[in-house]
């Protein structure tokens, strides 16, 4: 017996208390559907309607007070980071926390020179294998920086043979075996191909444990599941906006430096001047002076078109809450997995093996046999956009903001008829 039916969709649409955020955006059209089932939320968010008017206002302050703006606009430019405070709700950290600024992969480098300060004893980073290519290229350049052997300085972590994720025990073995040659635990908190949510407060205390630092690119994780940075004793950690949390592609990142480092003027880091005592940046006096907090570890003023668009986004997640989006996103998320289940029942040409744990967000990582590819160009044919990672998984991220009970439904149905 299937346990989805078209109206078990409908009446957890019907349930739905955040169906009427799915109107705030724009969806894009189909070849054959209006609409397309969007499950790619994952890798970029779509489009708040509500994007172009924020812009809209930073274009009209620009235009109208030129660099009186930064001032007397609106939304003043010297203090723009300002309004992202609210961020650090969703990351679970105190308000000086966190600060919004550059590109994700800038901002990692940043964070290593504050955290990643290797000895010739203790020099070695352990990551998962099969991390984000950026996140590779990253610790790999950061090593060799620091005049360090990639091979003999980093530990990456398979996991068990015919198994897909890792498990935290055999992460934490790993850690308590480097002991006191271990700088830094680097992982995702939720690790783009696997879907897997990482248990970031027992990895944490592990690396703690050992005296090293324990640092998360939380990529995946922002606006997908429910972290507590703070209360987990997390070091540093960094995120990008565009994906889970829609605002735009190569949108502003988000950084977070726990206080214990964050308000220490004496945590090393790179400085530029909008990190400056705030008080006295416009001083331009020689002799830096951090502001207390993540954001005395900005360079540069702020990007403030797209971080308009962040704005945008961000005053959404304020008013919803991660605890309504996560409660959403984890229905969503089962929905889809008895989808996946009952077509399977139904079609004996799909062959799938869920390879994302218990614990996750709200994608779903499918290993496919080797109609996989054929299937994948089907769906795509039929306006399903999801993503193909080689060598045969789909992944698919229906969101909480805009994907409905429906969307999963009709996908589900084209996989019947495949
Ligand atoms: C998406 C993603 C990135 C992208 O980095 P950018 O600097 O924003 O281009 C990096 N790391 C991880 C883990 C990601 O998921």
């Amino acid at each position: 017996m299937p346990t989805t039916s078209k109206q078990l969709a409908e009446d957890l649409d019907r349930q739905d208390s955040l169906k009427t955020y799915r109107n705030q955006f724009y969806i894009p059209s189909g070849k054959k559907r209006a609409e397309q089932l969007y499950f790619t939320g994952n890798s970029l968010g779509l489009q708040p309607k509500s994007a172009q008017t924020y812009i809209q206002q930073e274009l009209d302050d620009w235009k109208n007070l030129g660099v009186e703006g930064h001032f007397h606009g609106k939304n003043p430019w010297f203090s723009y980071h300002h309004f992202f405070e609210k961020e650090a709700k969703v990351v679970g950290a105190n308000k000086d926390e966190v600060v919004v600024m550059n590109n994700l992969t800038v901002n990692l480098h940043l964070l290593l020179v504050s955290f990643y300060r290797p000895s010739s004893k203790r020099y070695k980073i352990i990551m998962e294998a099969g991390a984000f290519p950026s996140d590779m290229y990253v610790i790999e350049s950061q090593v060799k920086h620091h005049g360090f052997d990639y091979d003999d300085a980093v530990i990456e972590l398979e996991p068990r043979q015919g198994e897909h994720h890792l498990r935290t025990e055999d992460i934490v073995q790993a850690i308590d075996e480097a002991g006191d040659e271990l700088a830094l635990l680097f992982f995702s908190g939720v690790q783009y191909y696997t879907g897997q949510y990482f248990d970031i407060q027992t990895l944490t205390a592990a690396a703690h444990k050992v005296g090293a630092m324990a640092g998360f690119d939380c990529a995946h994780a922002a606006g997908n599941v429910k972290l507590q940075l703070h209360d987990w004793q997390v070091d540093f950690a960094a995120w990008c906006t565009y994906k889970y949390m829609n605002s735009g592609p190569g949108g502003v990142s988000g950084v977070f430096i726990h206080e214990k480092h964050g308000n220490n003027p004496d945590t090393l880091r790179f400085a530029g001047w909008w990190g400056h005592k705030e008080s006295e940046r416009f001083l331009m006096k020689r002799g830096y002076i951090p502001e207390p907090g993540a954001a005395g570890w900005q360079l540069s003023n702020a990007s403030v078109i797209t971080m308009a668009a962040h704005k945008a986004s961000l005053d959404m997640f304020e008013e919803v809450g991660m605890d309504a989006l996560v409660f959403k996103g984890q229905k969503l998320n089962h929905f889809l997995q008895q989808v996946v289940i009952d077509a399977q029942i139904s079609n004996s040409k799909l062959a799938f093996e869920i390879i994302t744990p218990e614990d996750r967000g709200c994608q779903l990582s499918m290993l496919t046999n080797e109609n996989g590819k054929s299937l994948f160009d089907y769906l795509t044919a039929n306006d399903v956009i999801a993503d193909w990672r080689e060598p045969n998984v789909i992944r698919l991220a229906p969101v909480p903001f805009y994907n409905s009970f429906i969307d999963i439904w009709e996908f589900g149905e084209l996989l019947k008829k495949f």
